[in-house]
């Protein structure tokens, strides 16, 4: 059975954010996905983490922990931060919801992390952070459009 594993932990700085999906993206290479399957990965990791940097620790920096696990032809990430949490994870996951409304945020995060991906799962505690889990088949078909 093939396995391997990933940790990266790095501050909350946006130059971050594009070194993190990129570092993701190149790690999951081995089993061969479509760039479709690519995209969509760097995609929700982009999401997850511009989430850390921009909610997460709204006075301050902190860290934020990514760990990859590939197993057969699964891929499994965690997006870890020991931020502010959120207070409503079902309120926080409805499309346009967003707690900065006048900082040019949509709301629209957790919904495309949930379209690219098959499960996203959110653990949170106020004032101790948030984690959010994405798993993804990396051998799924690609869906025609049109044929
Ligand atoms: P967009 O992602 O479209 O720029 P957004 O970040 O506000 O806007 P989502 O990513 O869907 O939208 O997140 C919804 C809300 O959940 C955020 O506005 C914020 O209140 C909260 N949230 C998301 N991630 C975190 C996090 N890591 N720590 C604290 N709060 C978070
Ligand atoms: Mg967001």
């Amino acid at each position: 059975m093939y396995r391997n594993e990933l940790k990266l932990s790095f501050s909350s700085l946006s130059e971050n954010e594009g070194f993190a999906r990129s570092c993701v993206a190149s790690f999951c290479l081995p089993l061969k996905p479509s760039i479709e399957i690519i995209t969509d990965i760097k995609t929700a990791v982009s999401e997850a983490v511009t989430n850390c940097v921009v909610h997460a620790y709204p006075d301050t920096k902190g860290l934020i922990d990514i760990r990859v696990v590939l197993e057969e032809k699964y891929i499994y990430i965690s997006i870890k931060d020991y931020g502010v949490g959120i207070a409503d994870i079902s309120k926080a996951k409805q499309p346009f919801f967003t707690s900065k409304p006048d900082s040019e945020r949509s709301g629209m995060g957790f919904t495309v992390m949930e379209s690219f991906m098959d499960s996203v799962m959110i653990n949170s505690t106020i004032n101790q952070g948030t984690e959010v889990v994405l798993i993804k088949n990396l051998e799924e078909e690609a869906i025609a459009i049109g044929g």
